[in-house]
């Protein structure tokens, strides 16, 4: 079986201990559904939310990214623009936050199993 590397997992969205299976059920462009996990790993039956609450630490890591995408709107807004008014920086990030809700969602999620969790990849599982 071919190794896959933690990153490669990662951006697949694959089973930080197995590196087979999927996390997510559907797609992240799945307008409805984009948010469903699977309960256990489909290949290693790794349960991915441990305990209850598990995922609200993946929280932060997600406030993180949007924190850090709106700074860069911003000071791309503030220096492309010439510094317009505040509607001009709301109505461009408000709707950009919204636009890559999904895709942090699953991003923060993915993040908080493979790289703070402390999962151990297991190989040939
Ligand atoms: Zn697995």
């Amino acid at each position: 079986m071919e190794d896959v590397s933690k990153s490669q997992a990662a951006l697949k969205g694959l089973c930080p201990r197995c590196r087979q299976g999927k996390i997510f059920k559907k797609p992240f462009y799945s307008p409805t559904g984009f948010d469903e996990m699977y309960e256990l790993c489909p290949h290693c039956g790794l349960r991915y939310e441990i305990e209850p609450g598990y995922f609200i630490g993946a929280m932060y890591v997600s406030y993180a990214i949007s924190g850090g995408v709106a700074l860069v709107l911003g000071f791309l807004i503030f220096y492309l623009g010439g510094d317009p008014d505040g509607w001009v920086y709301a109505s461009i990030i408000a709707p950009v936050m919204v636009v890559i809700a999904p895709v942090n969602f699953r991003i923060s999620r993915v993040i908080w199993l493979h790289y703070v969790a402390g999962i151990k990849y297991v190989k040939g599982l």
